[in-house]
């Protein structure tokens, strides 16, 4: 078994594009594996132009047990890291067993068919959703986890869970799992970025968009937070910083350095930021003007939540590393490249 091989599920899409850069980067042989239900071929083609590697792509649904099995029979790695997953919260809601069925299989089928061919580590995405309104600010890890309040943070919950119990019954596998706060911005080289579909769900995308003329006005869902300035308060992390997680996290497993066999890391900054200070950032370092307005509050929001990182940064050896300016510039760049913005 090649240890130096990881199988990027759902590695055409945003996050899993970025941490296939930088997985090669530090030595590692890649494969993909995206149905690009939700992507196109772009990402892995930026994957590919920006490490020279012609990175191997393989069309494929997780949940499709026997295309998948050909894949783990077909390409030689110790390793998995599962983005494949479904993550628009509001869908979840409206229609749970769309978010069940793909988020669930797909994991399950990951874990049966690495049990099956004797492949030893897993990555799986989390998300900070599991924190909920969060008793203590910031969030550690040995933080409570809230009952989800979306088929798409229940499926995260259950994810853990099941990677969890897996790890304790079967002594072949280990695992880790990465609770993401929110991950914005692109490549330096703008070669790979977001690429929501539809309109923008989340919040940089919505401004990269606005600045583009692509939506006429921002909304700012609520100014009346308890919170400094009226607005939530988020933990943006850069998508290089959050893709680089990834490679100490199965660093950590390759080289047998993990203390337990399951373990959970926080990946964000630290820092808690508003969204009106998110807004005048990129206002100010790509020196523009953004159209914006106060809305009402969004359903389901929670106040704030921001992480401490202290498990990740000396378990990991890892710190996030780029500055909300520099993370802010690359997403213009990015949205311009996307738009064709000179
Ligand atoms: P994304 O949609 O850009 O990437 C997910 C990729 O998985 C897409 O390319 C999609 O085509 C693919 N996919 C989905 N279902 C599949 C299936 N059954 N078989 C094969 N491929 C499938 O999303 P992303 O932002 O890169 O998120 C990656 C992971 O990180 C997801 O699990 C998501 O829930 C999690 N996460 C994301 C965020 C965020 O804000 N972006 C935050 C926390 C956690
Ligand atoms: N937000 C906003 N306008 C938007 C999208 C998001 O004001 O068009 C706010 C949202 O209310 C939240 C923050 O931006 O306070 C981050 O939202 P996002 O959906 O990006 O992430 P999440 O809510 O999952 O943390």
């Amino acid at each position: 078994m090649n240890k130096k091989s990881v199988l990027v599920s759902g590695g055409a899409g945003y996050i899993g594009s970025h941490t296939a850069v930088e997985l090669i980067a530090a030595g590692y042989d890649v494969v993909i594996a995206d149905n690009l239900s939700n992507s196109d071929m772009s990402g892995v083609e930026g994957v590919r132009a920006i490490t020279g590697v012609d990175v191997p792509f393989v069309n494929v649904d997780c949940c499709d047990r026997e295309a998948f099995a050909e894949l783990f029979a077909k390409y030689d790695f110790d390793s998995v890291i599962h983005f494949a997953a479904f993550k628009a919260v509001g869908e979840s809601v409206a229609d749970p067993m769309k978010y069940y069925h793909n988020n669930l299989l797909s994991f399950i089928n990951i874990v049966e068919l690495m049990l099956a061919s004797g492949k030893h580590n897993i990555v799986f995405s989390s998300s900070a959703t599991v924190y909920g309104e969060a008793d203590e600010l910031p969030v550690t890890e040995a933080t409570e986890r809230k009952p989800a309040t979306s088929a798409y943070g229940n499926t995260k919950q259950m994810c853990e869970d099941i990677l969890r119990d897996s790890v304790a019954a079967y002594p072949q596998l280990k695992g880790i799992a990465l609770r993401y706060f929110n991950p914005i911005g692109a490549h330096p080289s703008a070669l790979i970025g977001e690429l929501p579909r539809g309109v923008p769900q989340n919040l940089v995308p919505y401004i990269t968009q606005t600045a583009a003329g692509v939506r006429e006005c921002l909304s700012i869902f609520g100014d009346d937070y308890p919170t400094p300035d009226g607005s939530c308060l988020r933990d943006y992390i850069d998508i290089v910083d959050l893709a680089k997680a990834h490679v100490a996290a199965i660093d950590r497993m390759v080289e047998d350095k993990n203390k337990e066999r399951y373990e959970i890391f926080n990946v964000g900054t630290g820092r808690a930021v508003s969204v009106f200070e998110l807004v005048n950032t990129f206002e100010r370092v790509n020196n523009l003007k953004l159209n914006y307005k106060v809305a009402p509050r969004r359903a389901g929001d929670v106040v704030a939540v921001w992480a401490d990182t202290t498990l990740a940064n000396n378990e990991l050896g890892w710190h996030a590393e780029r500055s909300l300016d520099e993370t802010l510039k690359s997403a213009w760049e990015w949205e311009k490249r996307v738009r064709n913005i000179k």
